[in-house]
C-alpha cells in the first residue's frame, strides 16, 4: 500500500513536471528524425563554413551566407550547430541579427525544421560584437575579490550576446590558473578553488539568470569549460599533457564545476589536453563515470576545437579520425566542435552507427539533449525581438569600469609615491602605455586581439587616460620599446626590430632624464591566448628589462605599470622602482581606472588572485605542502628550501591601513557536522576611505594525506570610512575544511586546526 501510494505520488510528480511537456515535444521532433539527421545535431561547425573566407586581418568586407554552402550544410547535412565568425573579427549587431535570422529561417524551412544552436565566445564581454562592453578579463574580476563584478560581467555578456540574436556563450572558464607561465591564466579566476568557485557562479547566474529560465531573451546558456584539469600541465604549455592523481582533481579542480552543474550550468566544454596519458575528450571515466552518474550532470556535453580529430591526429590513441569519433561519441560526447571537415564527421559516425559500432540509443540520449536546449532557449518559436537599447550603454560602462578599478592591485608604494601630488611634466613610456589591445588582451573584437585598437578607438589608452585626468601637466607619451605590429601572431619586442627600438628608447631615456619629473613605466605583454601564447621565458621580456633599467638610472620615481596576463618576472627591476601598480588586462575602462588611482581619485583596493613569483624555478601555488619550506637540515648539509613569492596569494596594499582584532569564534570545539561562526573587527586606521577583502584561511595541523600549507575558506570585501570600525562574521561549515583522501573519499578527519584572518589566529578542536 505504502508502495503504491508512493508510486501514485511519483507518477503525479513526473507527470506534472513542467520538463514532461518538453519531453513529449522532443519524442515528437525524434520520432520523425532519420538517424542521418540526428547525426547531424551533434556536429557543430564554424560560420567560415557557409560564410565568407578564413582569418583575414586586413578584410572588412561584409558577412554573407553562401547559399550552395549553407544548402549543403542545412539540407544535405543537417548540422545542428554553428559557432563564432568569419574573416576572425567583430561585427555590428545589426549584422549578427541579419545573418543570425538568415540561418535560422534556412534551418526553420529546411525538412526537420530544427532550428540552428549558435554559440560564440564571449569571454569577457560579448567578443565578437562591435560595441560591446569589455570587462577586465577574469583574472581581473578575480582581482576586485567581489562577486557581484563578476555577476555583473556575466549579465552584460548574455544581454549583449543575445542582443545580437546569440543565446549560447562558450564562458565561464572554471580552470584554475595554478600555474604562471600557462598563456590562458588570464581568462581564469586564479590559482585558489574557493574563488575560481565563487567567482563562477556570479558569472553563471549573471550569465543564466537567478532561475535559468532559457526562455528569457537576456540571458544565455554557458558552457562552463574546460572539463578537467585544463591549466596544469607539466611544460606550463598550452594543450600538453598533465599528471594529475584523481584525489588532486577531485579537491582542487574539480569543486568549481561540481557547484555550477548544481547550480544549473546548461552546457560543458571539454579539456583540449591530456591527463594520466589519456586525452580528456577519450576518457569515459571522467565524461560518463563521473560527470553524467556521479555529478548527475545532464546537459550537452561539447569538444573543444578539433578535438575529435587529435585524437587520431595528434594523440595516437585512435588509429583513424573514424576510430576517434567512436571513442569519443561512447565516452560521452554529445557535440562536436568540428569544426570545418564536417562531412567527414557526419559520414564517418554514420557508419560507426550502421556497422554497430555506435549504439543509436547513444546518438539518441545526445540529441534529446541537444533538442532540449534548443527548445528551452525558445528557438523553435518565432518572437518579436526584446528591445536591447541598454547595449553599450553607459549603465553597462559604469559596471566595467567599476570591475577595471577595483582590480587594480597595488603591489608597492615606496614613501607613498602614489598618488601623484603636485608633479608637472609626466612621462608615459613602455611597450603598453598607448595600446587598447594590451589593456584588453585576447578574445577581443577577434581571437588574439590584435584588431582592438581600431574597435576600441574611442576609449583611453593608459597615456590618453592620464592626459585627461591630469589636466594640469604636462603629460608626455614615448614609447621607448614597442611590439611588432603585423599580421601574425608576434607577441614580444624583438632585436630584429632594434634599430626602430634604438631611436625610440633614445628619446624616452632623453625625456626622463632632462625633463620628467615623474615616469609612468608601462611594461608587460602583447594580447595572446592559446597556443600562440606559449611562453619560453616567463621573464619579462629582455628588451623591456634593459630598456627599465635604463630608464631607472634617470634617478626620476619611477611608477612601474604591469599590463599582464599572467605574472611576467620582474625581479630584476622591481626594487629599484618606486611604485609597482598590476593592472593584468582591465578592458576597455582600465586607462581610466589607473588614471583615477593614479590621481588619488579611487583607492586602490585589488589583491593578487594569484602567487607573484620571485624566480623563474619556484613557481607555487599558496595552497603548498610544508615540504616546500626546509630550513637548515641537520647532518652533513645546511640544506635550505624556501618559498619565493615576491608578492603572496591575496596581496594588495591600500593609501589607507587596516587593523585586525578581537577574531573570535563561537566554540573551539566543533563535530563534524556542525558550522563555525567567526567574527573579526577591521578599522580604518588612516585618513582616508578604502575598502579591504577580509580573507579566511584555514591550517590542518596533521592529517593522513598531508594537508596544504593553508586554504582559503571566506572573503568578504568591504568599505570602511577613516577611523571607522566593522565587525565582520563568517560561517564556515566543518565539512569545508576536510579533504579528498588517497581513496578519492570527502573526509573529514578529527583534530586540531587555525582559522586565520589577517595576522590573528584562532585554534580549533574538530572532534
Ligand atoms: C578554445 C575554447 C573556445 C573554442 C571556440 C578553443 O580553441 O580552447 O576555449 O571556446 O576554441 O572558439
Amino acid at each position: 500500500m505504502k508502495n503504491l501510494t508512493l508510486l501514485i505520488f511519483s507518477f503525479f510528480l513526473i507527470s506534472s513536471s513542467p520538463n514532461s511537456d518538453i519531453d513529449k515535444r522532443i519524442d515528437s521532433i525524434m520520432s520523425n528524425m532519420t538517424i542521418e539527421q540526428k547525426i547531424g545535431q551533434m556536429a557543430q561547425i564554424n560560420l567560415t563554413v557557409i560564410a565568407n573566407g578564413p582569418d583575414k586581418w586586413s578584410s572588412f568586407e561584409p558577412l554573407q551566407i553562401d547559399k550552395d554552402r549553407i544548402e549543403k550544410v542545412i539540407n544535405k547535412y543537417h548540422v545542428g550547430s554553428i559557432l563564432n565568425t568569419t574573416n576572425n573579427r567583430a561585427r555590428d549587431i545589426s549584422t549578427w541579427n541579419k545573418i543570425i535570422d538568415e540561418i535560422q529561417s534556412y534551418a526553420l524551412s529546411s525538412e526537420t525544421a530544427i532550428p540552428i544552436l549558435y554559440g560564440i565566445d564571449g569571454i569577457h564581454g560579448a567578443t565578437y560584437i562591435d560595441g560591446a562592453t569589455m570587462f577586465p578579463q577574469q583574472i581581473g574580476t578575480a582581482a576586485t575579490w567581489d562577486i557581484k563584478n563578476s555577476f555583473n560581467m556575466g549579465m552584460v555578456t548574455a544581454y549583449e550576446t543575445r542582443a545580437a540574436g546569440i543565446p549560447w556563450n562558450f564562458s565561464p572558464v572554471l580552470d584554475l590558473g595554478q600555474d604562471p607561465r600557462f598563456p590562458r591564466q588570464f581568462e581564469t579566476f586564479g590559482e585558489d578553488p574557493y574563488l575560481t568557485t565563487q567567482m563562477g557562479l556570479a558569472s553563471l547566474e549573471g550569465q543564466q539568470g537567478i532561475d535559468n529560465n532559457m526562455n528569457n531573451d537576456f540571458v544565455v546558456a554557458t558552457s562552463i569549460k574546460h572539463f578537467l584539469g585544463y591549466q596544469t600541465t607539466i611544460s606550463g604549455k598550452d594543450r600538453t599533457p598533465s599528471y594529475i592523481p584523481e584525489h588532486v582533481l577531485r579537491e582542487l579542480h574539480l569543486p568549481a564545476f561540481e557547484k555550477a552543474i548544481s547550480q544549473g550550468a546548461k552546457t560543458i566544454m571539454i579539456n583540449s589536453g591530456l591527463i594520466n596519458g589519456i586525452p580528456v575528450h577519450a576518457d569515459r571515466y571522467l565524461l560518463t563515470n563521473l560527470l553524467r552518474e556521479e555529478l548527475g550532470f545532464d546537459g550537452i556535453i561539447l569538444t573543444d576545437w578539433e578535438d575529435i580529430n587529435k585524437l587520431h591526429d595528434r594523440d595516437k590513441v585512435a588509429e583513424s579520425r573514424k576510430e576517434a569519433i567512436k571513442i569519443a561519441i561512447n565516452a560521452g560526447i554529445d557535440m562536436s566542435m568540428i569544426p570545418y571537415d564536417y562531412e567527414e564527421f557526419c559520414d564517418n559516425l554514420l557508419e560507426l552507427v550502421k556497422e554497430g559500432e555506435i549504439s543509436e540509443a547513444r546518438i539518441d540520449e545526445s540529441v534529446r539533449r541537444i533538442l532540449k536546449l534548443k527548445i528551452e532557449l525558445g528557438l523553435f518559436d518565432k518572437k518579436n525581438k526584446s528591445d536591447y537599447s541598454d547595449f553599450g550603454s553607459q549603465k553597462h560602462q559604469n559596471y566595467a569600469y567599476d570591475a577595471a578599478v577595483e582590480s587594480v592591485t597595488l603591489l608597492k608604494n615606496e614613501n607613498s609615491i602614489l598618488p601623484i601630488k603636485n608633479k608637472n611634466k609626466i612621462l608615459v613610456t613602455g611597450p603598453n602605455g598607448n595600446s587598447m589591445r594590451t589593456l584588453n588582451g585576447a578574445w577581443t573584437y577577434s581571437w588574439q586581439g590584435e584588431k582592438t585598437d581600431f574597435f576600441a578607438e574611442d576609449h583611453n589608452t593608459i597615456y590618453e587616460a592620464i592626459k585627461n585626468k591630469f589636466t594640469d601637466s604636462d603629460v608626455k607619451y614615448i614609447p621607448g620599446v614597442t611590439y611588432p605590429i603585423n599580421e601574425d601572431y608576434d607577441k614580444e619586442p624583438k632585436f630584429e626590430y632594434y634599430d626602430q627600438y634604438f631611436d625610440k628608447k633614445k628619446e624616452a631615456i632623453k625625456y626622463a632624464n632632462e625633463e620628467a619629473d615623474i615616469i609612468i613605466l608601462a611594461l608587460g605583454e602583447n594580447s595572446y591566448t592559446e597556443k600562440p601564447g606559449d611562453l619560453n621565458d616567463i621573464n619579462l621580456n629582455r628588451l623591456q628589462l634593459d630598456f627599465a633599467n635604463e630608464i631607472i638610472k634617470s634617478g626620476k620615481p619611477v611608477v612601474l605599470v604591469l599590463n599582464i596576463g599572467r605574472p611576467r618576472l620582474i625581479s630584476e627591476i622591481e626594487s629599484k622602482v618606486n611604485a609597482v601598480i598590476n593592472i593584468y588586462l582591465p578592458g576597455n575602462f582600465g586607462g581610466d581606472a589607473l588614471a583615477d588611482i593614479l590621481y588619488g581619485s579611487v583607492n586602490p583596493s585589488g589583491k593578487l588572485p594569484y602567487s607573484y613569483p620571485l624566480y623563474s624555478n619556484s613557481l607555487i601555488p599558496y595552497n603548498y605542502k610544508p615540504a616546500e619550506v626546509q630550513n637548515n637540515a641537520q647532518g652533513a648539509y645546511n640544506y635550505v628550501g624556501e618559498v619565493n613569492n615576491l608578492y603572496d596569494f591575496g596581496f594588495g596594499l591600500s593609501y589607507t591601513s587596516f587593523e585586525y582584532s578581537n577574531l573570535k569564534l563561537n566554540s573551539n570545539q566543533f563535530s563534524k557536522n556542525e558550522n563555525i561562526y567567526l567574527s573579526v573587527d577591521i578599522k580604518n586606521t588612516g585618513e582616508i576611505e578604502g575598502k579591504e577583502v577580509i580573507q579566511v584561511y584555514s591550517k590542518d595541523h596533521y592529517a593522513s594525506l598531508t594537508p596544504d600549507i593553508k586554504r582559503l575558506r571566506a572573503f568578504k570585501k568591504i568599505e570602511l570610512k577613516p577611523g571607522e570600525i566593522k565587525n565582520v562574521k563568517f560561517e564556515i561549515k566543518v565539512q569545508d575544511l576536510g579533504f579528498i583522501n588517497y581513496q578519492n573519499k570527502h573526509v573529514v578527519e578529527t583534530g586540531t586546526f587555525d582559522l586565520m584572518v589577517g595576522s590573528l589566529k584562532s585554534e580549533l578542536i574538530i572532534q
